[in-house]
């Protein structure tokens, strides 16, 4: 049967290059992508596959029955593209202005369609139910999965799936973790209200830039005093806006910043302390502030049992793997929320193409990947998905 699988999915493996390249020329931003919904509906409608469009907003959820009784494993992919200019010099290049395929979304999508069509064909042979989730809105909070996870696309799902192509680990190579493996991502916003005056007059007024420097030192003691040095946290502050002449004392500043964090209590408990820190530091030098916190994406955390089986799963490959654990990665994913719900585990799949010394990281003008790490995707989902 999973040789079957295999021998389906090399024979895909053109298709899955016509796809990808396909919604690598039509990109659609976050929330916006109402033709690569419909492209992707139109495929499942196209092979007599049950389809939802609609789903929580633009999501796409198809069917597949095997005859035989058995376990629901969902498998997801997502969609959306990035506004930034396409500067590749490829004949897939974007076509849409300033819009871009820049983190490989459209290779998650033709990966999840052929591998669709594969177990559609072997349904006769087949235990269990196969739900494809073909998620919108990745790359922009609140993000796509929430509302799709509302509009039932987890119901009776007894695991879940997914990969992330990854450009800048060599193609041959899949990484796993147990635990958090991409953090919580939060922004801040921060504004101190001074009173602003002559620059020769600072003893009749409250000067803002004084305390806003004060507070981005301030906050450098939340990671270094407050969190527990055995867990990991980032307090960034990316941006410091004041902007006066050379003469004059600042009435405002306002600085933002992004908390990463792999622990709900951490990531709690920093959000206080970043308030309470401005609270004090503007007690001490006499201003007034506004503090706000926005929630990102929670981390994604793996579940044990469903990465060592995917493990497993790897080692039954039919071509050699070279299996990672991931290091923690810092940066975000709304996966996280159907593991909230479900079990499972989310992976990374190594895309670098080939040739090149150093690959162009993702979201860059520039990010490609290596097509051919499309299969060894669509073949480990498959085989977690036909073995669990
Ligand atoms: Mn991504």
């Amino acid at each position: 049967m999973i040789n079957k699988l295999f021998q389906k999915l090399e024979a895909g493996y053109e298709e899955m290059v016509d796809i990808r390249r396909y919604l690598h020329k039509h990109p659609e931003l976050s929330f916006q992508e109402i033709n690569t919904a419909g492209y992707i509906k139109k495929y499942y409608e196209d092979l007599g596959i049950e389809v939802r469009g609609n789903v929580g907003g633009n999501g796409v959820v198809a069917k597949i029955y095997g005859v035989k009784p058995g376990k629901t494993i969902a498998l997801r992919a997502d969609f959306d593209a990035l506004p930034i200019q396409d500067e590749k010099d490829v004949p897939y290049k974007s076509l849409v202005p300033g819009v871009m395929h820049a983190c490989g979304h459209d290779g998650h999508t033709a990966t999840l369609l052929v591998l669709a069509k594969a177990l559609h064909e072997l349904r006769d042979e087949l235990q269990g139910t196969y739900v494809m989730i073909h998620q919108h809105a990745e790359e922009y909070a609140p993000g796509g999965a929430i509302s799709m996870i509302e509009d039932g696309c987890l119901e009776g799902v007894d695991a879940i799936f997914g990969t992330h192509l990854w450009a800048t680990e060599p193609t041959g190579v899949i990484q796993y973790r147990k635990g958090p493996i991409m953090a919580a991502a939060d922004r801040f916003e921060i504004t101190i209200k001074g009173q602003g005056g002559h620059g020769a007059q600072p003893h009749k007024t409250k000067d803002a830039i004084v305390t806003a420097s004060q507070l981005v030192i301030n906050l450098q003691q939340i990671v270094s005093r407050k969190v527990n040095p055995v867990d990991s946290a980032v307090v960034t502050v990316g941006s410091f806006l004041s902007e006066n002449a050379f003469n004059i004392i600042a009435d405002k500043a306002t600085l933002i910043g992004t908390v990463r964090t792999f622990n709900e209590d951490t990531r709690t408990s920093i959000e206080k302390e970043i308030q309470r820190i401005v609270k004090g530091t503007c007690l001490t030098t006499d201003t007034e502030y506004e503090f706000e916190y926005f929630r990102g994406y929670p981390a994604v955390v793996n579940h044990e049992e469903e990465t060592d089986f995917l493990i497993e799963c790897v080692q039954d490959l039919p071509e050699p793997i070279e299996l990672e654990e991931s290091e923690p990665q810092m940066t975000g994913e709304d996966f996280s929320y159907y593991l909230q719900h479900v079990k499972g585990t989310f992976f990374f799949t190594g895309a670098k193409p080939e040739g090149v010394a150093t690959a162009y990281p993702h979201h860059h003008p520039k990010f490609d990947i290596n097509e051919k790490a499309m299969l060894i995707a669509a073949k480990t989902l498959g085989i977690a998905a036909l073995k669990y």
